[in-house]
């Protein structure tokens, strides 16, 4: 496989940036996601790496070849879309056979070459099939054997999932993990799911407005959010935010006596980047939050969900902010009634409010 890199890459339409100037290397082997809303750039970036679209600028290599102005029929990458068009009136087999038969292929090699790649998926007995007869599932199967069959350096997919239910998703999601796993095949995935993206990436491209908001593994944007999109965006739901005020070694968030003490390793990078008046946004996770009736923190029961192995608190702690505390699944909690909890202090995060970027990540998790 194959190291695929980005260098200041970027695309206008017209005088709109689709995507910004971007850096990226997606090293041999791994798997890379593209994350992000609709309409900040993923499937250009894409489009882009697979030659669909020229670039405005910046140079895309290959294994440290310069590809930025080959045919997408000479870059070796395969593409994945989403709705992947299968021939209807030819078999299986011969839509799995296409691109090599195009190629000019000898017939016995070809027919090794699907016969090696259907087994990989397990699709042997589909091959005398038409795609009608075939399930959702077993049509992105067939898909992804006929990019397979190419042996290409890279795979590119756009949302492949996105248009099969739940339950296919889920199965295809393990099988194209698995395959990449296997394969060691070097590969970029667009998705706006970010359950699909920190499920399979080894890094996550959290991209918004046109840019790359961070670039990291999935447990570093999960905890180590780079500014207040990405602590927001990632999670379901996404990171409690709090507006407080640095007083000594602690931030005082709203409510009387809710105070967070700064960890002694942070204090000074959140010392040096908090304005006069001291204000910085606390961040934390559902999960770092405890409830006990000692907890030195106090808000109000707003609504709880139930999440199966978990209940969901919405709790406010002023008359603005709602945060999400995880609390037992058996509890029984009643709206409006008070509540006292901890945060692992090792678990809180600070951010600058008018820059919006967080502050003294590299004190660590
Ligand atoms: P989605 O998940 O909805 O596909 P995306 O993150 O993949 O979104 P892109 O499709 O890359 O986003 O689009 C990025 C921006 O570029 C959007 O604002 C889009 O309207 C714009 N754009 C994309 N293609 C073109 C084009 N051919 N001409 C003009 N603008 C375009």
């Amino acid at each position: 496989m194959a190291t695929i890199e980005l260098q200041q890459v970027e695309k206008k339409f017209g005088e709109v940036y689709a995507v910004k100037p971007m850096d990226l290397t997606d090293n041999d082997g791994e798997f890379v996601a593209l994350l992000g809303p609709s309409g900040c750039g993923k499937t250009t970036t894409l489009r882009m790496m697979s030659g669909l679209e020229t670039v405005t600028a910046g140079k895309i290599m290959l294994d440290g070849k310069n590809i930025t102005w080959l045919k997408p029929a000479d870059r070796n990458v395969a593409f994945v879309f989403q709705f992947y068009a299968l021939y209807p009136h030819i078999s299986v087999h011969d839509n799995i056979a296409f691109p090599l038969r195009a190629e000019g292929m000898a017939r016995a090699e070809m027919d090794k070459r699907v016969a090696e790649v259907v087994d990989m998926l397990q699709i042997s007995h589909l091959l005398k099939l038409r795609p009608g007869k075939l399930s959702g599932g077993d049509k992105q199967r067939v898909a992804l054997a006929r990019a397979l069959v190419r042996r290409p350096a890279a795979f590119l997919m756009d949302e492949p999932l996105g248009a099969l239910d739940a339950e296919f998703r889920e199965t295809m999601r393990a099988e194209i993990k698995r395959l990449h796993i296997s394969q060691h095949a070097t590969t970029v995935y667009v998705t706006h799911d970010q359950v699909e993206a920190m499920a399979m990436a080894d890094r996550i491209v959290v991209m918004s407005a046109a840019e790359a908001q961070q670039i990291g593994t999935p447990a570093e944007v999960y905890y180590d959010p780079a500014n207040l999109f990405v602590a927001r965006f990632i999670g379901s739901p996404g990171m409690n935010l709090v507006a407080g005020r640095l007083a000594g070694d602690a931030v005082q968030m709203p409510g009387p006596n809710n105070s967070v003490p700064v960890p002694p390793a942070q204090l000074e990078s959140v010392r040096r980047a908090v304005g006069a008046d001291g204000a910085v946004v606390v961040g934390f996770r559902p999960e770092a939050a405890s409830l006990s009736a000692e907890g030195k923190l106090h808000g109000e029961v707003y609504a709880t969900d139930m999440h199966g192995s978990y209940k969901l608190l919405h709790t406010t702690m002023n008359e603005s902010d709602i945060i999400h505390i995880r609390a037992d699944r058996l509890a029984d909690y009643s709206i409006g009634a008070p509540v006292r909890f901890d945060i692992e202090p090792a678990m809180v995060r600070f951010f600058h409010p008018t820059t919006q970027q967080a502050i003294g990540q590299e004190a660590g998790r």
